[in-house]
């Protein structure tokens, strides 16, 4: 049985981020995780949530309590890299959605698709059946309802092994602490805008850019409107290269645990 204390961690500003070395290794041991019915929340990590979370109490708590902390983004693998020289592997929460996708279609895992508007979920629903036909999606739900305990109750009446959970950060995230107790699904986790990549009503970042780390820069071009959100990113570059010049410690610390 594979306990989530043997993976190796990287602390970055009070924020874990769990340092799996591949996408396979990652994949491998979720479905252990999974078939062991021990329950897992993952967590993708990035220059956003570590930034969000030195203010945000909630969002700091609920990350710690995690079980996978992916280093989704580039700017926390440079983080990690600059402030405890720490080489870990960039696993991204599309990217490892698409290959549980196709592991789960092999083992016989349940999946359920929470969020996203309609014709989104729908959309990315019959695009993941075309793509894996013996997938086995036992529920979905668009992402703007009223009445959380009755999506628990679909969900667990489905009787998923994985809810991926579209309603954008910190929101999901939040939404499946909150819950995390009611749900039986042993696997959980956040996925942003995979819905709308997966769906094809986004268009997913073109290989180059995805190779480079620059997603954000290509989607800052497709979707000016993230602007505001964006401005986040010099933000965090800024408390890094400060903690990296002053050696600060605690909050502004990055440490193996
Ligand atoms: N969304 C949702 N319910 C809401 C608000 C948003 O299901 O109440 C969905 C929205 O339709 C979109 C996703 O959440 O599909 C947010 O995607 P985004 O790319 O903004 O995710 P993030 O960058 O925050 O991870």
């Amino acid at each position: 049985m594979i306990q989530s204390t043997e993976l190796r961690r990287i602390d970055l500003f009070g924020v874990p981020v769990t340092a799996l070395e591949s996408y396979r290794y990652a994949e491998d041991r979720i479905v252990e995780r999974i078939k062991s019915h021990i329950k897992t929340f993952c967590v993708a990590v990035n220059p956003e949530k570590i930034y969000r979370s030195q203010r945000d109490n909630e969002l700091m708590r609920l990350i710690n309590s995690a079980d996978f902390h992916l280093c989704d983004g580039i700017g926390a693998l440079v983080a990690a890299h600059l402030l405890s020289n720490q080489k870990i592997g960039r696993v991204t929460g599309v990217q490892l959605f698409l290959n549980l996708m196709a592991r789960a279609e092999k083992e016989g895992l349940k999946v359920f698709l929470l969020g996203a508007k309609p014709e989104v979920n729908e959309g990315a629903f019959l695009k993941l059946k075309q793509k894996h036909p013996r997938l086995q999606i036992v529920g979905r739900q668009d992402g703007y309802f009223k009445d959380d305990s009755e999506v628990v109750r679909i969900i667990n009446k489905s009787g998923a092994d994985m809810l991926f959970v579209a309603m954008g950060s910190p929101c999901q995230e939040k939404w499946i602490n909150r819950h995390r107790s009611q749900i039986n699904a042993p696997y959980c986790m956040g996925v942003g805008g995979t819905f709308d990549v997966v769906s094809g009503f986004v268009k997913w970042a073109p290989k180059i850019f995805r190779a480079t780390g620059t997603e954000w820069f290509y989607r800052l071009c497709t979707e000016p409107k993230r602007f505001k959100r964006q401005l986040v990113l010099p933000k965090f570059a800024l408390m890094v290269l400060f903690a990296k010049l002053t050696g600060r410690r605690r909050k502004i610390q990055a440490h193996v645990q």
